[in-house]
């Protein structure tokens, strides 16, 4: 990077006559602004582009690949957990998509919404609610302002019926390392209606180059909407003992196998997760380790009832559908499971059904109140309403929750967080042989294992353990990196890889021998020899050279 960055200062000066004071950002200001992490990591980042359209984005590349300076794009840049904003390698320009927020078109008919990298959840909301569409927006836990665009581009998942967000995603427009622009096959061939509504084109596919890729920048995407349908039921179930995991996780398959278009994914929670949405950090009790004890654990879920396992999920459809749908799931769950109950929000807040899933025994009404709230606050996330339910799940050990009226942001306000989030197939005992491992492995870090298992289809589970550490403690932050990388080997071992990495554990994949890397490096260095974006970012680091030992 030193021989590029010698470049940096007249690259500075032609972006400067490019965008101008106000969409640019240099030195410490940029630094502050990106360098923000819930991961140990903090890249040194000597400046910041905020282009507002795609010629924008065209000019600077170019500029960047004269003066061979990296960048590295982002369209929201909360990628919480996995490096927020900050690039893989250090000395890369931040390009910061967040002004390119316009949703440029919207097929009524099709479901089809075509936008730029900064439409967050937010902004799609307003602009349907606004029109009176029904359509639900692809919420995730990372709330309203995170982007559309960045989300599905690391192919990440939310729990309405179009769950994996790159598989909604028909078609996409990318600035290449050049400055030329990708176009999909049938956009090319004057048929761009049909290529948004088709999402493999013509051609190989190339559109997936650009997710969890450092191929180009992408400038814009249609993505498919789920139209909001009748009815939406959520469902709650509770597996009381530890051992009825495996039969649970059969049934899970076989209700999710008979009920394929009606049902979202289902949701499995051990109490430690639970809890953590329920109870404040017991920070008081974890003693010299730092995990919680189990017999906190213990305890604690036995006043709050919560049970070995917590079951969620949601059925979308026609009334009719869905009442059949919620037999079918009765019939598969009900063996296996107890306190199966469904809700709607208009049944919860008629206050209906509450108590079938409200623990009988609690004894404040406060808690009562507390938990109706998270109830709502869940189905509005069921129903595609964005939320900003699940952040403070970031803040339970160590930040203090932001001020009331300010949003969320867990990088801002120090929180330490690290996702691990492998693939588990969804086979009973290969199931238990993760969660004993997660089980084994955390708290010899002095972290909590806080599992969750969503399904992503009836065949696999992606599962998100978030490690949480306090970024004041620097020997907790060297634990927790500690503790991801046992938990990458020893799940590669058994079979359970990620789905998605952070800026801090890429090469952990990429500096692994195979002829996968191989082909990724051969299409990276046709496509980028100079290494201008997002070098490291899911290829073998071109950044190191090595595609000059060809
Ligand atoms: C409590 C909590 C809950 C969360 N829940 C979820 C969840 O339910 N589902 C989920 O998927 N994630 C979840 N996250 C993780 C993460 O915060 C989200 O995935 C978030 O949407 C990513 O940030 P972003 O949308 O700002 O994308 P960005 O940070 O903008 O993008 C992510 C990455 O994609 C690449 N990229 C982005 N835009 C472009 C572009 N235009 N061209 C080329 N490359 C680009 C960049 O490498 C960037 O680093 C959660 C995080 C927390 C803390």
């Amino acid at each position: 990077m030193t021989s590029k960055s010698k470049n940096l200062p007249s690259a500075l000066n032609e972006w400067h006559c490019l965008l101008g004071d106000n969409s640019m950002l240099v030195g410490e200001p940029a630094a502050i602004q990106y360098g923000a992490c819930t991961t140990p990591v903090q890249r040194s980042i000597p400046a910041a582009l905020l282009p507002t359209s795609q010629e924008q984005v065209v000019a600077l590349v170019k500029i960047a690949a004269t003066y061979k300076v990296p960048l590295y794009p982002i369209s929201t840049g909360r990628n919480w957990g996995y490096g927020t904003a900050n690039p893989v390698v250090d000395g890369c320009v931040v390009v910061d998509l967040s002004r390119m927020n316009r949703i440029m078109d919207m097929d009524e008919n099709l479901g089809l919404v075509t936008l730029e990298p900064g439409v967050t959840q937010r902004i799609l909301n307003d602009y349907l609610e606004e029109r009176g569409l029904d359509f639900l927006v692809p919420v995730t836990g990372a709330g309203p302002n995170c982007s559309l665009v960045g989300n599905a581009l690391e192919r990440g998942y939310g729990i309405t019926p179009y769950t994996d967000h790159f598989t909604a995603v028909t078609s996409l427009e990318a600035v290449l390392a050049d400055g030329s622009i990708y176009r999909p096959a049938l956009t090319g061939l004057g048929g761009e209606a049909v290529d948004q509504a088709y999402k493999w084109g013509l051609g190989p596919y190339l559109d997936g180059l650009f997710s969890q890729g450092s191929f180009g920048i992408v400038t814009k995407m249609t993505i498919a909407l789920a139209r909001r349908p009748e009815t939406i039921q959520t469902f709650f179930f509770s597996v009381v003992a530890d051992n009825g995991l495996e039969s649970a996780v059969g049934a899970v398959r076989e209700a999710l196998r008979a009920t394929t278009g009606i049902s979202g994914s289902i949701n499995l929670m051990n109490p430690q997760r639970v809890l953590s949405m329920l109870v404040p950090h017991p920070s008081r009790e974890t003693g010299l380790t730092g995990a919680i004890p189990t017999e906190t654990v213990t305890r604690l879920a036995r006043e709050y009832q919560v049970t070995a396992w917590t079951g969620v999920g949601a059925l979308y459809g026609e009334k009719k559908i869905v009442s059949a749908a919620r037999s079918v799931i009765k019939g598969k769950l009900r063996p296996y499971v107890q306190r199966l109950v469904f809700l709607d929000s208009a049944s919860l807040r008629r206050g209906k059904g509450l108590l079938g899933i409200i623990p009988r025994q609690l004894p404040l009404s406060g808690k009562l109140s507390m938990m109706a709230e998270r109830l709502d606050a869940t189905l509005n996330i069921m129903e595609g309403h964005p939320s900003e339910i699940a952040l403070p799940l970031a803040y339970w050990k160590s930040g203090s929750l932001p001020r009331q009226g300010m949003d969320h942001d867990p990088a801002r306000d120090g929180c330490g967080l690290i996702w691990y989030a492998p693939l588990v197939p969804m086979v009973p005992e290969r199931v238990r042989c993760y969660v004993e491992m997660v089980k084994n492995i955390c708290p010899s870090y002095g972290l909590d294992p806080l599992i969750t298992l969503t399904s992503v289809s009836d065949r696999c589970f992606d599962s998100t353990v978030p490690l949480l550490f306090s970024k004041n403690n620097l020997d907790e932050a060297v634990k927790a990196q500690e503790c991801f990388k046992n938990l990458f080997e020893a799940g590669q071992r058994e079979g359970f890889l990620p789905y998605r990495l952070g800026v801090h554990s890429m090469e952990l994949a990429t500096e692994q021998e195979g002829s996968y890397w191989d082909t990724v490096r051969r299409i990276k260095k046709a496509l980028d020899p100079g290494c201008i974006i997002a070098p490291g970012r899911y290829e073998p680091g071109c950044h190191l050279g090595k595609e000059e030992t060809d």
